[in-house]
């Protein structure tokens, strides 16, 4: 493993640049926003299961540790760069700041094809990366998570490599672990429950009395799919959409989600469920419902679409699934938009439970991680609610700020700007 330059600087979205205009951040500060603490890479060198030796390119990015231990998920996936490994430890950053936990950013991630490996060969990269990179992580230095062809599972094998390499077991290396293996209670839907937690509070904000809110969720994935139960067992809602990479369904007077879930896991897909209609995945985004939730993949509505999206909130559960180009239009037609930085903070909150109980020794019941999360959660939205209102801004840029603002108090108390 070694340090790296970063070959350019991070491109922060249009969004980030107005909310440090709005903070008028000097040119040190600004300067600070645009590069990495640290980027490392290395090529992990993998025996496949058919006995051919494969060297993939790997990466892990820190962005800041300013306010705590560097945080952020390893994905696998075939188009991962030091660009976008760069580009996400610093909305990890921001993320960790909006939520206020005393944590900083980072993120790592190895160009491979994941879909191509069997799990013995998953459990040869995982390991191969922690052996490449056990210098610069640690419970008090780097903690990585799950993200794209990552999950629990994968995280054992990490703890378990780090552990056998210093000596001792040490769970707080990585979070997102298996429940009977150090893992947190509560992991396995907390994105989703935050999401709904900010979504509750937004209508209750916005004044919405209407009952039920239809709702579109694109993704019926494991945030999507949580989501789709939590709502569904809120009368305040009503499921009228899903879909997920096959197609998307749809019933005007409400899906069985419990149904549709179970189909899904029985045939691999929710299309051709039988109680309802069939869309494109187009009309599925375009549908006039009153909720849409983007729970899918990033770019979904971008500058072909943005102009036809009739929802009147989009949560975004997915990370960046609007454009910059696309946000900016939304913002004319006047569709709020839940960001992601604020909208998925649930599932790193969870993390940091985790990491807490990891090094305490004390696990928590079911309750506690509920109540907690709920705690955070409700926070961060009053927050953000407060600075769009100060600023005159939408909650994307009123996010940044909150989470630039603690930031650059924790750079100037801490010496390193003035
Ligand atoms: P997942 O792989 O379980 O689910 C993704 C779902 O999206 C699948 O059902 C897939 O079929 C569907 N999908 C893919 N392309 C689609 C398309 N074009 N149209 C409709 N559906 C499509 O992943 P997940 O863990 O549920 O994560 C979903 C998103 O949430 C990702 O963007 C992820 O980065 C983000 N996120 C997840 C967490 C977490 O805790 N898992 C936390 C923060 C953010």
């Amino acid at each position: 493993m070694k340090e790296v330059n970063p070959a350019s600087r991070i491109a922060l979205s249009s969004a980030v640049r107005t909310a440090v205009d709005i903070l008028g951040f000097d040119k040190t500060l600004v300067e600070k926003l645009n590069f990495p603490d640290h980027l490392y890479e290395d090529r992990l060198e993998i025996k496949l299961d058919n006995g051919k030796n494969l060297k993939l390119p790997a990466w892990r990015a820190q962005y800041s540790n300013i306010r705590g231990p560097y945080k952020g998920g390893i994905r696998f996936h075939k188009d991962v760069s030091a660009e976008e490994v760069a580009l996400l430890s610093a909305l990890m950053a921001f993320k960790t700041a909006l939520v206020n936990i005393p944590m900083g950013g980072g993120k790592g991630g190895v160009k491979v094809n994941a879909k191509n490996l069997s799990d013995s060969e998953r459990e040869r990269v995982a390991r191969a990366y922690i052996r490449s990179f056990h210098e610069i992580l640690g419970s008090k230095v780097d903690i990585p998570a799950p993200d794209i062809s990552t999950d629990a599972q994968t995280m054992a094998w990490m703890m378990d490599e780090y552990s056998n390499i210093v000596g001792y077991v040490e769970p707080g290396v990585v979070s997102g672990k298996p429940q009977s293996l150090f893992g947190s209670r509560g992991r396995n839907n907390a994105t989703s429950r935050g999401g709904k937690l900010v979504l509750d509070k937004l209508v209750t904000h916005l004044n919405i009395k209407k009952i039920p809110l239809t709702v579109a969720i694109q993704g019926a994935g494991n945030v999507g799919g949580w989501l789709a139960k939590l709502l569904d067992d809120d009368n305040k809602y009503k499921i009228v959409a899903i879909s997920d990479s096959n197609g998307a369904i749809y019933n005007a007077k409400g899906l069985d989600v419990g149904d549709v879930l179970k189909y899904k896991r029985e045939t691999g897909s929710v299309e051709y469920f039988e109680y309802a209609q069939t869309l494109t995945y187009s009309e599925m985004l375009e549908l006039p419902v009153d909720v849409l939730v983007l729970a899918a993949i990033e770019n979904q509505i971008n500058d072909d679409n943005a102009d036809n999206i009739r929802a009147k909130i989009i949560l975004e559960l997915a990370n960046h699934p609007v454009t910059s180009r696309a946000d900016a239009i939304l913002d004319e037609k006047h569709i709020t938009v839940i960001p992601d930085i604020l909208a998925n903070a649930g599932g790193v909150v969870v993390s940091y439970f985790e990491w807490v109980q990891n090094n305490t020794g004390f696990y928590w019941n079911e309750n506690e991680v509920a109540t907690n999360l709920e705690r955070l959660m409700n926070e961060a939205v009053t927050q953000v609610l407060r600075s769009a209102t100060e600023h005159d801004v939408n909650l994307r840029v009123a996010s940044y700020i909150v989470a630039l603002q603690r930031l650059k108090k924790a750079w100037e108390l801490r010496g390193v700007i003035h």
